[in-house]
């Protein structure tokens, strides 16, 4: 989650992917249960039925391309000292884009629901629908021990998933 240092120009840049995303919109394919899966941690946990889910996207092998084959490489935006935009990569198991509504999440070989990020970035999502702020520190409470993001995993442990 990196909306702190979103800028005009990123803004700008956004609206062309999104432009692009639009145009070419697929469905990213599913998890076995992902339906399941989504209903636990979204409409039962978070609260958020009746609220667009974001896009998943699955990060598979061979995408799972750091952090010894679980994680998979983003270019993270950034601004310099100097004002100056740019990207620099980062290795990371799951990413929400607030501005494209979609998250990306590392699905190793026979992972479960609960093994992944997948609790996680939802409640990235849920926070920008509800406008709260989140500049990815992970300080909301949701985001420590025994908040939703664990409240959500346990319910997915309990379901086998
Ligand atoms: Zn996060």
């Amino acid at each position: 989650m990196i909306t702190s240092i979103f800028s005009k120009s990123w803004h700008a840049l956004m609206g062309v992917l999104l432009f692009v995303a639009a145009c070419g919109a697929q469905p990213y394919p599913e998890q076995a249960s992902q339906d399941e899966a989504e209903r636990i941690v979204w409409h039962q946990v978070y609260k958020m039925k009746g609220y667009a889910l974001p896009r998943i996207e699955w990060m598979l092998q061979p995408q799972l391309d750091c952090g010894d084959g679980v994680a998979f490489t983003v270019q993270i935006p950034f601004r310099d000292e100097r004002g100056r935009y740019g990207t620099r990569p980062r290795c990371v198991y799951g990413i929400y884009w607030p501005h494209l509504h979609k998250t990306q999440i590392a699905w190793q070989d026979g992972a479960t629901y609960s093994s992944t990020a997948f609790a996680h970035e939802l409640y990235h999502a849920m926070l920008a629908w509800r406008r709260v702020p989140d500049n990815g520190d992970h300080s909301q409470p949701g985001f420590q021990p025994g908040g939703e993001v664990s409240q959500a995993i346990e319910a997915l442990r309990a379901a086998g998933l």
